[in-house]
């Protein structure tokens, strides 16, 4: 069973001092408000996390979808106990709300990440790049999905004009509603590897999904779980194993992962020094060397960690930097846009005299 969800030799190896500790592995297949289901050998389990573990969180996060656990069981409770998580190859990561520390885990060990937009959708580099950045910064593989190519005149123009803006990862055109380009999609997942599919609402992911099962995904993966009290729910396996021995996790968080801001990511961890040029005298305070500047002022008094401030510039150069980039490339592609707009418009003026003469 739990080959089926991509277990391997290295994971093996990982877990030995587990194995050691009469512990077994599974894969974290769904998490709830109270508990998570996690695929073992023995079939799907419920589990919570140990005390330990819920300590640690701090650190590496909690479990999430697509973790592989260590679990221990027995007989008289309801729900296993995860004890440890493996190391994780992948992760989409996000910064906990109210803390500057904690990490929010949405997703691990994911290989491929397409990246969905529709063809009949005015294209915007800037999303596709967020999306291919959250991506990248996963340590998942980017793909370029196209989806709708059904409802498009001139499909070969709108992927070249991806490409232009994905540098280097493949871009793929599919029409769900035809079944075009499917196969293509699910080549870019060797078996046990794992995908995601995020993107806008809108651009299709759901109709993605069901073609792949080809069925109703719904009907097909409602399972009953039951909660502490013994209640019965119904809910929905996040990650779903798809034919052809790939897996696909889809989470409600994972989908929209490319929109959270990175300069919010950046507010929630510095948010204390952000609030801190309030307080100087000028308002242009550059925090060199003006007279009543507080960010010197908080340096000097050791309130602020120069480190932290170093970081913080840092930071706020790069996103600076990537946001001018982003710039750039929407404007590159609005020029292309225009051209091609022109150009289509001169040729049919062309048409019209020739019709007349
Ligand atoms: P999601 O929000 O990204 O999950 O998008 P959905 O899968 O719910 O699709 C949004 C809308 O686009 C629905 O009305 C679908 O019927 C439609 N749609 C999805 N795939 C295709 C396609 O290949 N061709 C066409 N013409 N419409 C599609
Ligand atoms: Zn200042």
């Amino acid at each position: 069973m739990i080959e089926q969800y991509g277990w391997t030799d290295l994971l093996a190896a990982a877990f030995a001092p587990h194995a050691r500790a009469g512990h077994i592995p599974g894969r974290v297949i769904l998490q709830q408000r109270d508990g998570y289901l996690v695929a073992t050998t023995d079939g799907e389990v419920r589990a919570k996390a140990s005390g330990r573990l819920v300590h640690e969180a701090q650190e590496i996060g909690h479990p999430a979808v697509g973790d592989w656990v260590a679990l221990s069981r027995s007989p008289h409770e309801r729900a296993a106990t995860i004890h440890a998580i493996l190391p994780r190859r992948t992760a989409f990561v996000r910064r906990a709300a109210h803390s500057s520390r904690g990490l929010q885990i949405i997703a691990a060990n994911i290989d491929v990440a397409f990246v969905v937009t529709s063809m009949n959708a005015d294209l915007n580099p800037r999303r596709i790049q967020r999306y291919l950045a959250a991506a990248w910064q996963s340590g998942a593989r980017p793909v370029v999905v196209l989806t709708k190519s059904d409802l498009c005149d001139d499909p070969q123009a709108q992927v070249a004009e991806i490409a232009a803006v994905a540098s280097d990862c493949p871009v793929l055109m599919v029409s769900a509603r035809q079944g075009l380009g499917l196969d293509a999609l699910l080549d870019q997942v060797q078996p046990g590897e794992t995908c995601v599919l995020i993107g806008s609402s809108g651009v299709g992911k759901s109709s993605l999904v069901n073609a792949f099962l080809n069925e109703d995904r719904m009907a097909t993966q409602a399972i009953r779980v039951t909660d502490d009290q013994g209640r019965h729910t119904t809910s929905h396996r996040e990650l779903i194993l798809l034919p052809g021995g790939g897996m696909i996790l889809d989470t409600p968080g994972i989908r929209e992962v490319g929109l959270i801001d990175a300069d919010e990511g950046v507010s929630a961890v510095f948010d204390d020094i952000e609030r801190l040029p309030q307080d100087c005298r000028f308002n242009d305070c550059s925090h060199a060397n003006e007279p009543g500047c507080a960010v010197r002022a908080a340096l000097e008094s050791g309130a602020l960690d120069p480190d932290r401030w170093a970081h913080f510039q840092k930071l706020k150069l790069e996103l600076a930097a990537a946001e001018e980039k982003a710039e750039r490339i929407a404007k590159d592609a609005e020029r292309r846009r225009l051209a091609a707009l022109q150009k289509r418009y001169r040729a049919t003026k062309r048409n019209d005299r020739g019709l007349r003469d």
